[in-house]
């Protein structure tokens, strides 16, 4: 008998489905034997890493046979500055996937549960189950997170909940108002997870930062990226900011050097490039309207978005999908987040929007002419 290794695990892990990343245009490129492929199907910057933070990185790797900072002094100075913070309120993380992981191994047994919405980031998903503990979904209304709902699935046994804001895939948003009518009717047995990593994209009047909301809620955690708005992707920089207590749990459990040096130098480079954050904003903007205009001339329903990607019905989703790739534009079917009539598409440059829009307006013609 040959042994079960698979059985040998935990029960939790035993459940786990393999995250599917973006196709790589590397990987799409070989596979068609084509070149100049675009990817728009990982929410990422499209204007490539500043050049402060390349300049940052060059000059670290001097020291790169040596071990990061494990405290991220610099950047963790920089952060208190910016955010006005206190130093013991900050986690940093590999990506701030790191440090929402972190907050589940930290809170979450098997007998307990996390709140999570319909449609909302898998990844909350894929911690959760890993604990062994169990994944209330709650369904979502019209797209987004119904907070209402969600409070109203807390039970006893609930020590998470995370709200996506805004939420990946769907881009839908919920007002600061909002979350803080629920921190009001929440037990502060529940850890509210806010996880803002689109946060520098949005520009709505009903939406503001929960970081204001930390002093009189010492249950919420809210959460932030490197790897969007600011480009640095590749580098895996995260963090989270709550009451010290927390952040003091999630600091002990940590890899003592889970950011890398060049991480660290990155990220510090970029919060003083306020020319390429202003940029990638002014870009994602422009693109929304280009993108959302030809969705609308294409006759095309889209789901509202207040991130750097916009989810798209289109007919015969996943031949559509194949198609595209076919034209060398890879986009994102989001099946796996119970909406397999749409297409995620990331907000690339303008050249980009309109190779999409195009590649896009010539599959639905040949469909419908072979209709
Ligand atoms: C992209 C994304 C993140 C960021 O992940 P990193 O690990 O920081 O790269 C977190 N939450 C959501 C909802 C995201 O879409």
């Amino acid at each position: 008998m040959p042994i079960d290794l698979k059985a040998l695990a935990l029960p939790g892990i035993r459940q786990l489905q393999p995250y599917q990343p973006g196709k790589p245009v590397e990987e799409l490129e070989r596979e068609l034997g084509i070149e100049g492929a675009i990817k728009l199907a990982s929410n990422e910057n499209p204007l490539g890493m500043s050049e402060l933070a390349k300049q940052a990185i060059v000059q670290a790797l001097a020291e790169g046979s040596r071990y990061p900072d494990g405290s991220g002094f610099y950047l963790k100075r920089r952060l208190v500055e910016l955010l006005s913070i206190n130093e013991d309120q900050l986690v940093l993380g590999n990506g701030s996937n790191d440090v929402l992981e972190l907050l589940a191994r930290t809170f979450l047994e098997p007998c307990h549960n996390a709140v999570v919405s319909q449609h909302a980031f898998v990844m909350y998903n894929l911690i959760v189950t890993a604990q062994g503990a169990d994944v209330r979904t709650v369904p979502a209304l019209n797209w987004g997170h119904d907070l209402n709902a969600m409070a109203a699935a807390v039970d006893k046994n609930t020590r998470l909940m995370f709200i996506a804001n805004p939420n990946n895939p769907t881009g839908t948003w919920v007002s600061l108002a909002d979350i803080e009518t629920l921190l009001e009717t929440l037990p502060v047995t529940v850890i509210v997870v806010l996880d803002e990593a689109y946060f520098e994209y949005v520009d709505l009047p009903e939406y503001g930062s929960a970081l204001t909301l930390l002093s009189r809620y010492p249950n919420l955690v809210v959460t932030r990226t490197f790897s969007k708005a600011y480009g640095l992707a590749s580098l895996r920089a995260g963090y989270s900011v709550s009451h010290p207590d927390i952040a003091g749990l999630l600091n002990r459990l940590r890899q003592p050097f889970n950011v890398n040096s060049l991480a660290l130098v990155a990220a510090e480079a970029i919060l003083d490039d306020s020319e390429y954050l202003a940029n990638s904003i002014a870009v994602n903007q422009q693109g929304y309207e280009q993108l959302t205009t030809g969705f609308e001339k294409l006759g095309l329903e889209y789901i509202a978005s207040a991130g750097n990607f916009i989810a798209v019905e289109v007919p015969n989703t996943l031949e559509v999908y194949q198609a595209l790739l076919q034209k060398g534009v890879i986009v994102r079917p989001i099946g796996i987040y119970e909406m397999p009539n749409h297409l995620r598409i990331s907000i690339g440059r303008p050249d980009e929007n309109q190779r999409c829009l195009d590649a896009l307006a010539r599959i639905l013609l040949a469909n419908e002419s072979s209709a």
